[in-house]
């Protein structure tokens, strides 16, 4: 049995490059220009399982993103650890997607890269974080699907699989083609090897545009987003000073009265009239 595996991989800002990222005052949509990106890191263990999986049964692994062009990067890193091929949705027209424009969008692309018999995903962005796209994905292609897996068998055509719950999991038995959001605990991403980085420079990367894809407009991007985000604001930062004068002692009662009326408990640490423990 050889099977076709498709995994589904997010570019998020890098967390170190987090007090960078702006909010669009006007359009409230997220400003990640310059921002480096790394591969959503849930999204390596799922490319792992995917690994896993054609190891034992042979087959391919397809990675697939909708991004921008600078994507190409995190792509190519997947193809260094291990993916056989790359695809790339990226077009103006993606722009300003909620959950169900990407993942109809996404869909669209893994229905022109595929069939496939597995689709991989995280269980959730590390920037977004709605963990929504894995099954709107799944019922934009019809697949059966399971969120939060940690841990999977692939018998015949069909998979064994544990959803984690919050104190326990449950057995589900699942037909291909399906979907699995798998979390991180289900398995150690491997290194990625210099060979790796090496082939990776000739392993296919094919980009979709819209017009590569059969797509309806009307479900693409911001105007397909039914989602639309209200009142968006930074919250101010700035600290409040306020200087205390006059004689230590005074300094001190003063400095005691401001304790208290930020509600703290003098009476409950062992300091004495003069300040002192
Ligand atoms: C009104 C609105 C406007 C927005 N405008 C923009 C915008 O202009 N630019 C922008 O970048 N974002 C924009 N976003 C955010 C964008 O919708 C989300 O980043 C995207 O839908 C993924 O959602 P999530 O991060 O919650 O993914 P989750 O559902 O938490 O992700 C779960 C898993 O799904 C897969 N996945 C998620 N997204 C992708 C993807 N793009 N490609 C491949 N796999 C994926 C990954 O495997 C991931 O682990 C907007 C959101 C809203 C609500």
């Amino acid at each position: 049995m050889s099977l076709n595996i498709a995994v589904c991989i997010k570019p998020v800002p890098d967390p170190d490059y987090y007090d960078k990222i702006t909010i669009h005052p006007v359009k409230k949509t997220i400003t990640r220009e310059g921002i480096p990106t790394i591969i959503n890191p849930v999204d390596k263990n799922a490319l792992e399982a995917a690994l896993q999986v054609k190891e034992q049964f042979g087959g391919k692994v397809s990675v697939i993103t909708m991004a921008p062009p600078n994507a190409e990067e995190n792509l190519r890193e997947m193809l260094a650890m291990g993916a056989d091929e790359a695809y790339l949705l990226t077009d103006r027209a993606f722009a300003g997607a909620d959950t169900l424009a990407t993942s109809y969008t996404l869909a669209q692309g893994l229905k022109k890269a595929g069939p496939f018999d597995l689709i991989f995903t995280g269980t959730e962005s590390a920037d977004g974080a709605t963990s929504q796209v894995p099954a709107q994905l799944a019922e934009w292609l019809d697949v059966t699907h399971l969120w939060n897996v940690q841990e999977f068998m692939v018998e015949d055509r069909a998979l064994k699989a544990k959803m984690g719950m919050e104190n326990g999991y449950i057995n589900y038995f699942l037909q291909m083609p399906a979907l699995l959001a798998v979390k991180r605990s289900i398995n150690k991403p491997r290194y990625t090897s210099v060979m790796g980085v090496m082939k990776a420079k000739k392993k296919p990367l094919t980009l979709f545009t819209a017009a590569d894809l059969e797509l309806n407009p009307e479900l693409l991007g911001l105007q397909g987003s039914p989602t639309k985000a209200g009142a968006v604001f930074t919250p101010s930062m700035a600290r409040k000073g306020q200087e205390l004068t006059g004689e230590t002692e005074e300094i001190v009662e003063q400095l005691i009265q401001v304790l208290r009326g930020a509600g703290l408990n003098l009476e409950t640490l062992n300091v004495n009239e003069a300040g002192r423990e």
